[in-house]
């Protein structure tokens, strides 16, 4: 069996209990949270979200990258949020690796130029986070005077460290 037919059986079972296909698309809770696509973050379990509250924004690091930017300010102008998290987390994939690095790889093993790619990686957990807080605040695209706060994820523990 492929994961993907494995995912087709789970989802039979869930479709068979579901009962909340008359949610409203605007998040109940008028949040959105950008963080990382990393296996072993369950945002809805450790932020406690129901379905329907929250808008969640995952890529490789939870970076506020233009793509982050585009949900965000379609969730905000379109859906109603008006408040935004940023949540990196320990032992990320992103600390491991140099823009460099993966170009090489990319080259060696697709023989891709990626020499105009930033697939921002970074050094500093913390840093990182108030970079991509800080992106979020002074973009053009986004809401002025909102909260927006930053937050790394303790993999080994499942706690939430507020980043100042
Ligand atoms: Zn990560």
């Amino acid at each position: 069996m492929t994961v993907a037919q494995e995912f087709q059986k789970a989802n039979d079972a869930y479709a068979s209990s579901f009962h909340s296909g008359d949610l409203p698309m605007p998040p109940a809770r008028h949040v959105a949270a950008l963080t990382c696509m990393d296996a072993r973050l369950h945002p809805a379990r450790f932020l406690g979200l129901e379905l329907g509250d929250a808008h969640v924004i995952r890529n490789a690091g939870g970076r506020a990258s233009d793509d982050a930017i585009r949900s965000l300010a379609i969730s905000q102008q379109l859906l109603g949020t008006n408040e935004v998290v940023v949540i990196h987390h320990t032992d990320c994939g992103m600390l491991t690796f140099s823009n460099d690095d993966l170009r090489k790889k990319l080259k060696q093993d697709l023989n891709a130029e990626a020499e105009n790619i930033d697939f921002l990686p970074f050094k500093n957990l913390e840093q990182s986070v108030r970079d991509d807080v800080a992106t979020i605040k002074n973009s053009p695209l986004l809401l002025k005077n909102i909260e927006v706060s930053g937050f790394i994820y303790d993999v080994k523990s499942g706690k939430l460290l507020p980043v100042t």
